[in-house]
């Protein structure tokens, strides 16, 4: 175990630092040059319709590792989350989005896109007249944008949140509700929120075909997602059988391998 003492020096102790400690401190330590070395990227991923038609795109960063290759945001994201590191990362990929969007209007393309907003960048005190102004500059309709928030983040100082959130929404944003069905929430916020979308968490994608629990559940968020006349994204569909099993109970948009990886954000958007 290592600990930061005054004046930046590190302690060492006994026990041997693992690896993963180890990887932790390498990572906070070369992020932040990453991103002035233009080592991060968006792939997108796509959400469509249960005919396939294009809807919109998840814009997921990754970071091309000089040396390790490709490294998918689960390995440095909770890294940066510590620090403001996730704010730079978060400003980054505003920007890197915007562009995107600007290359796919450029070709006549009219998918939506959106981005993961994490919760000390959205928690920052200009938050909200700082995307604006990024929103203007890009010379871009607001609504082609899509934030993805957690309801943990919701939860946290929820009167700061709503404002924010309203405020964004009257510019012409819209809010997607990211991993719905994981926090330890209750669905009484919902109602008090400009949300415009929820997305089915993965985990109870991935059983709703073979696991009765799983497919209550889902049943019950469309159910909810209904009465709210709120837009339904399910995360993580991987096969026939739970695209079948959604589509046969509701009208929602599918984000999934089954239909197709994130892939290199520019490079998709000029193949289509
Ligand atoms: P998320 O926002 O819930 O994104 C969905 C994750 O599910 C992505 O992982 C995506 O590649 C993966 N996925 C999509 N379809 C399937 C499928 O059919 N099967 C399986 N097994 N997985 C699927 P990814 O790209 O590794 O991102 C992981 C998480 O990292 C994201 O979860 C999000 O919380 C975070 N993240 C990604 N990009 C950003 C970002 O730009 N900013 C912030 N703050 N967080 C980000
Ligand atoms: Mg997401
Ligand atoms: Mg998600
Ligand atoms: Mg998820």
């Amino acid at each position: 175990m290592a600990r930061r003492q005054g004046g930046g020096c590190f302690v060492f102790f006994e026990t041997p630092m693992g690896e993963q400690a180890i990887e932790h401190f390498e990572i906070e330590k070369t992020l932040s040059q990453a991103i002035r070395n233009h080592e991060l990227c968006l792939h997108l991923q796509p959400q469509v319709t249960s005919e396939g038609q294009l809807k919109a795109a998840e814009a997921l960063v990754r970071w091309e590792h000089p040396q390790k290759g490709l490294l998918s945001p689960g390995l440095f994201i909770p890294v940066a989350e510590e620090s403001n590191l996730v704010v730079e990362i978060g400003c980054w990929v505003v920007t890197e989005a915007l562009r995107l969007i600007q290359v796919a209007r450029k070709r006549g393309l009219d998918f939506e896109m959106s981005i993961n907003i994490s919760a000390r960048h959205f928690h920052q005190k200009n938050f909200v007249d700082w995307l604006k102004d990024q929103v203007y500059a890009a010379e871009i309709n607001p609504k082609y944008l899509t934030l993805e928030i957690t309801e943990s983040l919701i939860i946290d100082n929820i009167d700061e949140v709503v404002e924010k959130m309203r405020e964004l929404r009257r510019f012409g944003l819209k809010f997607s509700i990211d991993d719905f069905g994981t926090g330890y929430s209750s669905l009484s916020y919902l109602k008090h929120l400009p949300i415009h979308e929820i997305k089915i968490d993965k985990s109870f994608v991935q059983d709703v075909s073979t696991d009765p629990d799983s497919a209550a559940l889902v049943e019950t968020i469309l159910a909810v997602a209904e009465k709210m006349q709120l837009q339904v994204v399910a995360e993580g569909v991987e096969t026939q059988e739970q695209l079948e099993f959604l589509a046969s109970k509701a009208k929602i948009l599918y984000q999934g391998y089954y239909f197709s990886k994130p892939q290199p954000g520019e490079a998709w958007i000029n193949n289509l």
